[in-house]
């Protein structure tokens, strides 16, 4: 009997019975690990029903104590982070100290909603006519859903909630099925900061529970990221049913190399932004373009480093990549190996050969691997491979650089290594790319900038978290108000004009 993970609906974990359940999977050794429940229509529904009725009183909370209670939330999951970082490890598959990372990443954003006094102040503007002021207020939504993919179980949903509920709205949670123990972890902690029953709830689920989520009238707004093919389908069918909807997608993040870059750098962060998380990361670097003629001495520096990469379970400390989420997955990024060889790239290191620590039994494991001389057309350039795949792209020079950048359907984050200043500006400048690294290779941006690509890695027109993410999660009101008093008493009479 491994663990068991059930929703948190109204406070508490739901002990209902579970007409479908999904296994969880120990991705280091293979071996099932655990059950999860999978919401339909029922528990949505019971969810979506404790969160409307939350709702109005924790609009109504003073500011003041919500930031009472955002602030135990902070100190809490700051005493838990290690044990949430643990169950993250051990679900995904991804390193300790990688998971320590993506739980302070999370933490950021807490901090960042821990300042939402200020952050909903609206304006006011006085005479705006003879004694008439205008003003406006930032109200929240109401209830509001977010569905989170598998790669980051804890910051993804830090992205959302924190910055959802400062606002005053009530947040329904639908994590992925792969690794759904760290939104426990999470409800526990609310619960325990004093959040009252229904402002956060969980439904474990797949697609089921989203369709459910999407369609149901009590929900206001959803908040989507994962793969770009369901973000489309989460946008489509949010705004159908008149919600408002943010879709984060897919990536193909291109790492551009100039001549004039440090090449020990460039080596150094195209290995650390390609292979941490074993690529499984939506800002990973996945593809290099090398500017000629520094090709062949870029990747003989990187395949170097890639030789020296310790492979191994993520609760080994030795460890510095881990295996793959799941079989398929495994599967599917090793199929990439045989295609890239087949339309003609190099195959520079073979992660099928690499070393595990320990051996790596039944795991699904995939070492990192770089396949060079890509061509824009093979599948391996075309798709988001989404693992520890580094495809190298030989061009002429920067125009062609970009326009390859540019060319690409993606527009999560890209990077540009060189010591020309003038370069890395027309770089930021023309590069139609959300987020932008120089000499940077993963430009996550901190919790009070917002988070979010261009093109088919977003969908809607809100990015994720900072004041972004407050305009997502509240509507603006605009009064215009008159207090008579008797010098500011307009002229009597009925005046049918436009004011
Ligand atoms: P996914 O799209 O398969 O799943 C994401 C979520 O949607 C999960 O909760 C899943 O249960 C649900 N889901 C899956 N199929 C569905 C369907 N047909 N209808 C409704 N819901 C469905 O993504 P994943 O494999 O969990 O995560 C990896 C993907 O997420 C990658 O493509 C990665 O680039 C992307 N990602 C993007 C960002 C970003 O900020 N743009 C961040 C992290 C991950």
């Amino acid at each position: 009997m491994g663990k068991h993970v059930t929703h948190w609906i109204g406070g508490r974990r739901h002990e209902g019975p579970a007409g479908r359940r999904g296994s969880i999977h120990n991705p280091a050794s293979g071996e099932v690990s655990g059950t999860v429940d999978l919401a339909g229509p029922e528990e949505v529904d019971a969810a979506v029903a404790a969160a409307g009725a939350a709702f109005p009183a924790w609009r109504d909370t003073s500011l003041s104590r919500r930031v009472q209670i955002l602030f135990r939330f902070r100190e809490l999951l700051n005493a838990e982070r290690d044990g949430l970082a643990a169950a993250v490890s051990a679900e995904h598959g991804k390193v300790f100290s990688d998971a320590q990372g993506e739980v302070a990443r999370g933490l950021e954003v807490v901090d960042f909603a821990c300042g939402i006094p200020h952050l909903l102040k609206g304006g006011f503007s006085e005479n705006v006519s003879t004694g008439v002021d205008s003003y406006s207020i930032l109200q929240p939504l109401g209830v509001v859903a977010g569905v989170t993919p598998f790669n980051f179980p804890a910051m993804v949903p830090m992205w959302m909630f924190p910055v959802a509920i400062a606002c005053g709205n009530a947040f329904v949670l639908k994590p992925s099925e792969k690794d759904p123990s760290a939104s426990l972890l999470i409800a526990d902690l609310w619960a325990r900061a004093g959040l009252p029953e229904g402002v956060f709830s969980v439904v474990q689920g797949d697609r089921e529970a989203v369709d459910a989520l999407l369609a149901h009238p009590g929900v206001a707004a959803v908040s989507f990221v994962g793969s770009t093919p369901v973000a489309r389908h989460i946008y489509r069918t949010a705004a159908e049913h008149g919600k408002r909807v943010q879709a984060l997608g897919g990536a193909k993040n291109h790492m551009v190399v100039l001549p004039d870059a440090d090449l020990d750098l460039a080596a150094d962060q195209a290995v650390s932004a390609g292979f941490g998380s074993a690529g499984e990361r939506c800002m990973a670097i996945s593809a290099v373009v090398a500017v000629d003629p520094v090709g062949d001495e870029l990747v003989a520096r990187v395949k170097e480093r890639v030789s020296r990469l310790r492979v191994g379970p993520g609760d080994d400390e030795r460890s510095e990549m881990g295996p793959l989420v799941t079989r398929e997955h495994r599967d599917k990024v090793a199929s990439y190996l045989e295609s890239g060889v087949r339309e003609g790239a190099s195959l520079v290191a073979d992660g099928r050969v690499h070393p595990v620590l320990g051996g790596g039994g039944d795991g699904f494991w995939l070492g990192p691997t770089i396949l060079d001389h890509v061509g824009p057309e093979m599948s391996c350039y075309r798709d988001e491979i989404f693992g520890p795949v580094l495809s190298v792209l030989r061009v002429p020079d920067y125009d062609a650089a970009v326009q390859l950048v540019n060319d690409n359907p993606y527009g999560n984050g890209t990077a540009i290594f060189t010591n020309d200043g003038g370069a890395a500006r027309r770089f930021q400048n023309e590069v139609e790319v959300g987020m932008v690294g120089i000499n940077v290779p993963i430009p996550v941006p901190m919790a009070y900038y917002s988070f979010g690509g261009w093109k088919q890695s977003l969908f809607g027109d809100s990015h994720a978290h900072g004041t972004e993410g407050v305009h997502f999660y509240t509507r603006t009101k605009a009064v215009t108000a008159r207090w008579t008093d008797p010098g500011s008493r307009p002229a009597g009479g009925v005046d049918l004009g436009f004011p």
